[in-house]
This record gives C-alpha cells, structure tokens and sequence, in this order.
C-alpha cells in the first residue's frame, strides 16, 4: 500500500542546494518504492481538471532568473499514458500532453534520482471548492492498493512577497499557521481544514491559494496525517510534509 503525501517544493533551488527539506526528500524517497506515482502539482493549475497523458513527459523549466545549472536539469522519467486514460475517463478529466513542472520534477528528483518510476501528472482544478478537491483525492484513494503513490506537491506556507535570507528566523505570522495546520491535521479535524482560510494567517500565508490546495487532495487520498518533515526555508516557506496513510 503506497501513502498519500504532500510535499513541500520551495524554491527551484531545492533540486540543487543541500539542507533539511532537500535532505529529507533524499530520504523519503528511500522508504516508498511506488508502481507509479499520480502528481498533482500547485504549478499545473487549470479551471477544470485535466490528466497527463504523455508517454515520456519533457522537464518544464517555469521559472526565471536562476542559475544556468538549474536550466540543465532534466527528470527523464516514464509517462504512465494507460493509467491516464483509465484516469480520464474515472474522473472525467481532459487528456492533455504535459511535462513535468518544478513542482513535480524538483521533488521527485530528490526522492528517486533514477527517474524510472513512471510520473502521471493530474492538475489541480484551483477553481473548485475545498470539498470538491477532498472528494477528488477521495477518488484517488484506491490507486494507493495498487502501489500507485499519490504526490500532492505545494507549499505549507508561500508568501513569496516576504521572502526573507534563508536562515532568517520565521515571523509569527507563519509559525501560527503552521501550528494551526499542525493541530488540525493531528485531531483528524477535517471541518476545520475545509474551512482552512479562516485559519491565523491563512492569506498572508497564502496570498493565492494554490499551493495550499494540494493538501486538501493528498488529505482526501488517505487516512489519518503524519508529520514527516517540519522545517522553514527564506524565512517564510515552510517546508512541512505529511504522509496520509
Ligand atoms: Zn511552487
């Protein structure tokens, strides 16, 4: 059985630059070895829901103004185009041809570095209500018995205005949210997480709600939260990943 996990992407940097999340991700990926693995990614956001169905999904570069080593990267794993097909038609989602955003290769270049693991991208429909992307994580959960892992990558916090040097220590602001997140996940409270805007901090942490809103699907997905990984980077991105297992 293959978890449900949400994962923290940061920066772009992370696929590169050592420290505790990028140090974490190495690790977790040592303790999964997953069939495949379904995506859902803050940088893939669209109004309706759409699936990959790209044989061997190119590495997309969505960013600017960083190191030329960054722009070398390539995460040249497999499509899974039959699961995306059967996907599509579950769940009434639109097959497109996509690659592999930030969110999703810089991650997943920590964890299996080999990229053999076949990578399925699925979008995250940001115009749907909280409930509605719980119900779709819902209907992802029984790929978990197929050893297929659930990814659901964002950020716990991302007020990206904010950003400070990494190392500077994290304004209240973000801590509360992130405990706030913290004692929720841990009470199994799921009312109050789809409610989740009315938590201390939520806008400034979460100016646009994208990054967040891939908790809600990996939460839907699977069974009670674990807290994997705690650590905040630029002062402002916290880092957090939970397994729902
Ligand atoms: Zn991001």
């Amino acid at each position: 059985m293959q978890p449900s996990l949400f994962i923290s992407h940061g920066s772009p940097m992370l696929a590169l630059t050592p420290g505790p999340a990028h140090d974490f991700l190495k690790e977790l990926g040592e303790r999964y070895q997953p069939k495949a693995i379904v995506v859902v990614s803050a940088h893939w956001a669209t109004r309706e829901l759409a699936v990959s169905s790209s044989q061997g999904p190119e590495t997309i570069h969505d960013f600017y103004g960083f190191p030329p080593a960054l722009y070398q990267c390539r995460y040249p794993a497999p499509g899974a185009p039959e699961l995306a097909a059967r996907l599509a038609d579950e769940l009434g989602a639109t097959l497109v041809e996509r690659g592999l955003d930030h969110g999703a290769w810089v991650p997943l270049s920590l964890m299996y570095p080999g990229a053999d693991i076949p990578v399925l991208s699925l979008s995250l429909p940001v115009t749907w209500p909280n409930q509605a992307l719980v119900a779709l994580g819902e209907k992802l959960a029984a790929l978990r018995a197929e050893e297929v892992m659930i990814l659901a990558s964002g950020n716990l916090t991302h007020n990206l205005r904010a950003l400070q040097p990494d190392g500077s220590p994290a304004p209240a602001w973000v801590l509360a949210f992130q405990r706030w997140i913290e004692a929720k996940l841990e009470a199994g409270d799921s009312e109050a997480l789809l409610a989740w805007q009315k938590a201390p901090g939520a806008l400034e942490n979460h100016p646009t709600a994208e990054h967040f809103l891939p908790l809600l699907v990996a939460q839907g997905a699977g069974g009670k939260a674990r807290l994997l990984h705690q650590s905040v980077s630029n002062g402002v991105l916290a880092m957090d990943c939970y397994a729902f297992d």
